[in-house]
């Protein structure tokens, strides 16, 4: 997921964390985008935290840093595996990277937050999702810790948003059916350019 710029929303997100230069050893994987039909796959759990899934987080934490993003799901790099990277720290403030492994929600608080999303899988596309304002998470940390996180506005819409992904659920899927036909027919015809090119 990543933030709209104020009303004028033109599709590019606040570019943050632009600099983070001393983050080594990570490589930028090529983001999936929607109708790839590995976004609609449910993520498989994950068994073991090891080099390699440690390697993953460090190279999806440099993806979305570089897209810019606040959240990104593994599936989302093409793993479909429950597996996500997010960090909600605003501008000038230290960044706060968080890897959550399994990550299930617990409790969802009463009040509700609305928010316009994007998707770093759907370029282009916004949409207002009413979801709860507060969130409970459950989930295994980067060391193979078990931890569990009591969230509030932003940090809460980002962690459902990104927990929807590992079940394949995507933000046009909140749209009706006949927007969302819409939406997804552009995106066909935008992939369908790229190829041709
Ligand atoms: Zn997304």
């Amino acid at each position: 997921m990543f933030i709209v710029k104020g009303a004028a929303a033109d599709g590019h997100a606040i570019d943050r964390h632009a600099g983070l230069s001393y983050f080594t050893g990570m490589a930028k994987l090529p983001i999936v985008t929607v109708p790839d039909p590995v976004l609609r796959k449910i993520s498989a759990p994950v068994e073991r935290i090891d080099g390699e899934l440690r390697q993953l987080m460090d190279d999806m934490l440099e993806t979305m840093y570089a897209a810019p993003g606040v959240g990104l799901a593994a599936v989302q790099v093409g793993v479909p595996r429950r597996l996500l990277v997010l960090d909600v720290a605003e501008e000038g403030e230290e960044p706060r990277p968080l890897c959550l492994v399994n990550p299930e929600i617990v409790t969802l608080g009463p009040e509700m937050r609305l928010h316009e999303e994007g998707c770093l899988s759907i370029p282009d596309v916004h949409v207002e999702i009413e979801r709860p304002s507060t969130v409970t998470v459950r989930y295994v940390d980067r060391e193979g810790a078990a931890q569990e996180l009591a969230a509030e506005g932003l940090l809460a819409t980002v962690l459902q948003h990104e927990i929807n992904h590992l079940d394949g659920k995507l933000i046009i899927d909140f749209l009706s059916s006949l927007k969302r036909d819409i939406v997804v027919r552009k995106l066909k015809k935008q992939a369908r350019a790229t190829e041709a090119l």
